[in-house]
C-alpha cells in the first residue's frame, strides 16, 4: 500500500476509535492489508446490520433544531461509520478532510462529487438543515405523498451535458409542466398561448389573427427598461393588468416598475398552441425524487456528510485548505454592509381525501387572495395514491430566522451585492458558488453548470503548478474574520 493511503487508512480507523472494543478492531484494521476502501465497505455492511441496535437515529429523523444540541449517544466504531449524524462538536470535523463544502445542495453536491471522485479529494460537506438537497430535497408527508416543502422545483435544461451528468445519479421520469392561472372566477391556460387568446374571444382563432391582435394592443417600448414595460410590449395592458401585475406586486411587494425587465420576461408568450409552461427541450423529474439522487451523489468514501452543522458555529475551529461556500453571501461577510433583501416563502400544505384536487400542476392566482399559486406536485410526480396535498404559497418579506428564497431582481439590490461581491473576489482559498454565494436566481441546470465550471477552474488551478489563482488560506485561525 502507498504511503499517503497507509496512513489515511491509520487516522480514519484512529478517529473513529474512541472504546477498548473499538480500539482493538481498529489495530486489526491498521494490521491489516486489506485496502482502506475495501475496509469501510466491510465495516459500513457490519453497520447497517447493527445499527437499529445501537446507532443514533439517522439525521433526516430529527428536526432541524436539534441539529446541533443532540447528543452522540455512544456507539460501536463501525456504526458511526455508517450514518451522517449531526455533530455537537463541531471540533471534531474531520481534520483529514481538506476540504470544506457549507451546503448540500445543487452547488455543494456536485462539487463534492466532482472533487471527490476526480480530484480523489477529501470533502466534508455539512448542512444546517437535517437534510441533503438544499431547496431541492423532496419528502413523503404523513399522507404518504411525495411533496416538494421548498416549492415546486421542475427541472429543465437545454444542456445534454448536464443531463448527462446527473444521469449518473438518477434515471428520470419525464413530464410536461402544465400551469393554468385563475382570474374572473375561471381557469386560463398560461403562458398565454392561442387557447387562451381563444378564451378571450370565446370563439376559435388562428396564430395570424392572434399576432394581428396583439400588434395592436401591444405598447410602443423598444427597450422595455423595467417589468412593467416588457409585458406591456410584448401584450399590452389587458392582458398586463390580467395575469402580471397583481402576481408580480404579491410575488416580490415591489410594483413591476421597480423591477429589473428579466422577471416578466421569462415567461414566454405564444402565438402557437404550445401550452407547456416551459420551452426547454430536457423537462423531467428524478425519478425517485431529488432527496434519492442527492444521495447517490454524496455516497463517496472520500465524502463526509454532516447534517445539521451550521458554517457559523465551526468558522473558527474548523481547519481547510480550500472552502466552498454556497450560504448566504452577506452573511459570510458578517453583513457588514447591511442585510442583503429577499423575498421568503411561507407554504401552507393541505391533503384531501382525493386523487387528484386541481386540473394541473401549477394554479397562478394574480388577484386579490394572499397567496401566488396553489401547486399539486402529484400531476408531475406521476405517483399512484388515492389521495393528494396541494400547497398554497404566500410570498413574505424576509427577516431574520426566514429561508431567503428569491434575491430581488432589482437596481438597489444589485449595488449593495456588488460590495459583498468585491469583497468575496479578494477572498482567498474560498469558491463562492450558487445562488446564495452569488446572490442570483439560478435554476437548477444553471446551478449545476456553475458547480462543473467552478469544478474546472480548481482543477486546472490545482493541478497546474504555479497557476494558483486563490492561494490556500492555510488555518482559519491565522486570518481575520469578519466581526
Ligand atoms: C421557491 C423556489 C422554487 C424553485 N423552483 C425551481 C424550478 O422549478 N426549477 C429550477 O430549475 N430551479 C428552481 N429553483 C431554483 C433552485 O432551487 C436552485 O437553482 C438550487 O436550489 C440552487 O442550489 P444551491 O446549492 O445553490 O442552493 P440551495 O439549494 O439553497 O442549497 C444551499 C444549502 O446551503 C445550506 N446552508 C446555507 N448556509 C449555511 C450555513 N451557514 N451552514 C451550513 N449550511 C448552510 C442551506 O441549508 C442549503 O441547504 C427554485 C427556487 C426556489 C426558491
Amino acid at each position: 500500500m502507498s504511503k499517503p493511503a497507509e496512513r489515511r487508512k491509520f487516522s480514519w480507523a484512529r478517529q473513529r476509535s474512541s472504546g477498548v472494543a473499538e480500539r482493538l478492531l481498529a489495530n486489526r484494521i491498521l494490521s491489516s492489508s486489506l485496502r482502506p476502501r475495501t475496509l469501510r465497505n466491510l465495516l459500513n455492511r457490519a453497520a447497517s446490520f447493527f445499527s437499529p441496535l445501537y446507532c443514533t437515529p439517522p439525521a433526516t429523523h430529527l428536526k432541524p433544531s436539534q441539529g446541533s444540541n443532540a447528543p452522540l449517544t455512544k456507539a460501536p466504531f463501525f456504526c458511526i461509520l455508517s450514518f451522517p449524524t449531526p455533530h455537537p462538536e463541531p471540533h471534531t470535523l474531520n481534520p483529514e478532510f481538506d476540504i470544506l463544502i457549507v451546503g448540500a445542495g445543487f452547488a455543494g453536491a456536485v462539487l463534492a462529487e466532482r472533487l471527490a471522485s476526480r480530484l480523489d479529494r477529501r470533502c466534508t460537506v455539512i448542512d444546517r438543515r437535517d437534510h441533503v438537497g438544499g431547496n431541492a430535497f423532496d419528502r413523503r408527508d404523513g399522507a404518504g405523498v411525495l411533496i416538494h416543502p421548498y416549492g415546486p422545483h421542475y427541472f429543465r435544461t437545454n444542456s445534454s451535458r448536464i443531463v448527462e451528468y446527473l444521469s449518473r445519479f438518477t434515471d428520470w421520469h419525464p413530464v410536461e409542466y402544465r400551469v393554468l392561472s385563475y382570474a374572473g372566477g375561471r381557469h386560463w391556460q398560461f403562458p398565454i398561448n392561442l387557447n387562451t387568446f381563444e378564451q378571450l374571444l370565446g370563439r376559435p382563432s388562428t396564430p395570424e389573427e392572434m399576432e394581428a391582435t396583439l400588434a395592436q394592443w401591444r405598447a410602443p417600448i423598444e427597450n422595455p427598461k423595467n417589468s412593467e414595460e416588457v409585458i406591456l410590449s410584448k401584450v399590452g395592458p389587458r392582458l398586463y393588468e390580467m395575469f402580471f401585475k397583481n402576481y408580480t406586486r404579491k410575488q416580490w411587494r415591489r410594483d413591476p416598475k421597480d423591477l429589473d425587465p428579466s422577471v416578466c420576461a421569462r415567461i414566454p408568450i405564444r402565438t402557437n398552441r404550445d401550452d407547456r409552461y416551459l420551452s426547454e427541450k430536457f423537462q423531467a423529474l428524478p425519478k425517485d425524487g431529488y432527496a434519492a439522487m442527492f444521495r447517490r451523489m454524496l455516497d463517496h468514501p472520500n465524502i463526509d456528510l454532516r447534517l445539521g452543522v451550521d458554517f457559523r458555529d465551526i468558522r473558527n475551529t474548523a481547519k481547510w485548505k480550500h472552502l466552498v461556500y454556497t450560504g448566504p453571501l452577506d452573511e459570510y461577510f458578517g453583513h457588514r454592509f447591511g442585510p442583503l433583501p429577499y423575498r421568503t416563502l411561507h407554504f401552507e400544505l393541505e391533503t384531501l381525501p382525493r386523487e387528484f384536487s386541481q386540473p394541473a400542476v401549477q394554479v397562478n392566482y394574480p388577484g386579490d387572495e394572499p397567496f401566488t399559486r396553489v401547486v399539486e406536485i402529484k400531476h408531475a410526480t406521476g405517483q399512484k395514491i388515492p389521495v393528494t396535498t396541494i400547497v398554497r404559497e404566500y410570498p413574505d418579506d424576509y427577516g431574520p430566522g426566514k429561508e431567503p428564497y428569491y434575491p430581488i431582481p432589482a437596481p438597489d439590490a444589485r449595488a449593495l451585492h456588488a460590495r459583498y461581491a468585491a469583497l468575496a473576489a479578494r477572498e482567498p482559498g474560498t469558491s463562492f458558488v450558487g445562488r446564495l454565494a452569488t446572490y442570483r436566481y439560478h435554476n437548477m441546470d444553471q446551478t449545476v453548470a456553475m458547480a462543473l465550471a467552478e469544478f474546472g477552474r480548481l482543477r486546472a488551478t490545482w493541478l497546474t503548478p504555479g497557476l494558483s489563482s486563490r492561494p490556500s488560506p492555510g488555518h482559519p485561525e491565522k486570518r481575520e474574520w469578519p466581526a
